[in-house]
């Protein structure tokens, strides 16, 4: 099999399996405990949340574990409107489902929501943004970068322009999370989505960070943990393996990074050359290193879908979540892609674990599928 949705989900490593096993077998005690056995947890918990801020250039009483990028992002917003009742936030028409059904969510009970377009690149432009700012404007939300398309976000001006007008900026940093550089140390972000399972981490974990002073409300009410914010018996493999996870992806930045990107730069070339009337979405340059969406003319997609499965490759229609909802991709839509272009888009996002053999195999597989079905 090839797996080519990564963006989706991605499998856990070797490494953060072993690191996690001590902790369903030995060290289970629960961290709140008041005996040694729970100090020693509590410790852990702590290491790895000192790991997880190093990532992102971050102090460690600023990262508060969830349950993942959904929860994170909202926590974030839910947040925001608690604190400014009826106030407007501006967003964009590409972010995920989680930013997006928040929002409707919002926007259902009082609040008003600008969704700014991206250009054809799928590049949000910051004189939108600053056009779409209002009095009552208290957050601005935009990702970092794009799980359907890959392109990457300004972020950094984002984050200035909302300082400039004193308000909150909130990104959704799940898909470029180890993928490009974050430093929230240099850029003035006040929250961050990340989540677990798109690093080669375990599911169900993920974090929001929360920059010191910014604004703290409870999300989850109980017991107190996350410094009282977010209560619930942590899920402590899970917080050692998000760790171990991000240190390794942390580790292995460079070689990774630029592995990828040859391999990516490789098979869009071949693609675009060898497949006639076949497209690249997105911005080329400002793109994740593993995002390849394409364009096919007079496809099916999940017809092309269905015959790469039987061929053992894994892609995706677009994205995971709107493969299942049979509508069409609000990212292409706002884009500006054809219905026809639309319902022939197939995501493949790579991984370090992809070899140029594999890449030329999933080619010469998506040349023989397409000249099929358009011979019909
Ligand atoms: C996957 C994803 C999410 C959701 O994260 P979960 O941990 O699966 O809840 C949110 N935003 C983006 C951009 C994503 O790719």
């Amino acid at each position: 099999m090839i797996y080519m949705d990564n963006a989706a989900t991605t499998p856990v490593r070797y490494e953060v399996v072993e690191a996690m096993k001590p902790y369903y077998r030995y060290k289970y005690a629960n961290p709140s405990g008041v005996y040694s056995f729970s100090k020693q947890v509590r410790k852990d918990i702590e290491k790895a949340r000192t790991q997880l801020a190093q990532s992102i250039h971050a102090n460690p009483e600023e990262i508060y574990i969830t349950s993942g990028g959904t929860e994170s992002d909202n926590w974030a917003l839910k947040m925001v409107a608690q604190a400014h009742r009826g106030g407007h936030i501006v967003t964009s028409e590409i972010e995920h489902a989680a930013i997006r059904n928040t929002c409707s969510y919002l926007q259902q009970n009082g609040y008003q929501i600008t969704y700014v377009k991206p250009d054809h690149n799928g590049i949000v432009r910051i004189e939108s943004v600053r056009k779409a700012i209002r009095p009552n404007t208290c957050c601005i939300s935009i990702m970092a970068a794009n799980n359907e398309i890959g392109t990457v976000e300004p972020i950094d001006e984002m984050a200035l322009l909302a300082k400039e007008y004193g308000v909150l900026f909130h990104t959704d940093a799940v898909q470029a999370y180890t993928n490009i550089p974050l430093n929230v140390s240099e850029i003035p972000i006040d929250f961050m989505s990340t989540s677990s399972h798109k690093i080669q981490g375990p599911k169900g974990i993920g974090f929001l960070y929360i920059r010191k002073g910014a604004l703290t409300l409870p999300f989850v009410h109980g017991g107190g943990q996350e410094n009282g914010l977010r209560s619930g018996t942590e899920n402590v493999p899970g917080i050692v393996g998000f760790a171990t996870a991000a240190q390794i992806a942390t580790k292995t930045f460079q070689n990774r990074i630029s592995y990828e990107i040859w391999l990516r730069n490789y098979m869009i070339r071949r693609v675009l050359k060898e497949i006639p009337d076949s497209i690249l979405h997105g911005d080329m340059e400002k793109r994740l290193p593993n995002n390849m969406s394409f364009g096919f003319d007079h496809i099916e997609g999940a017809t092309l879908l269905a015959m790469l499965d039987e061929q053992g490759i894994c892609a995706s229609a677009g994205s995971a979540c709107s493969a299942k909802s049979h509508k069409s991709s609000h990212v292409l839509q706002a884009i500006g892609a054809s219905e026809n272009i639309m319902r022939g888009t197939l995501r493949f996002t790579i991984s370090e674990h992809i070899t140029k053999r594999e890449i030329d195999y999933v080619v010469d597989c998506l040349k023989k599928d397409i000249y099929q079905l358009r011979k019909g």
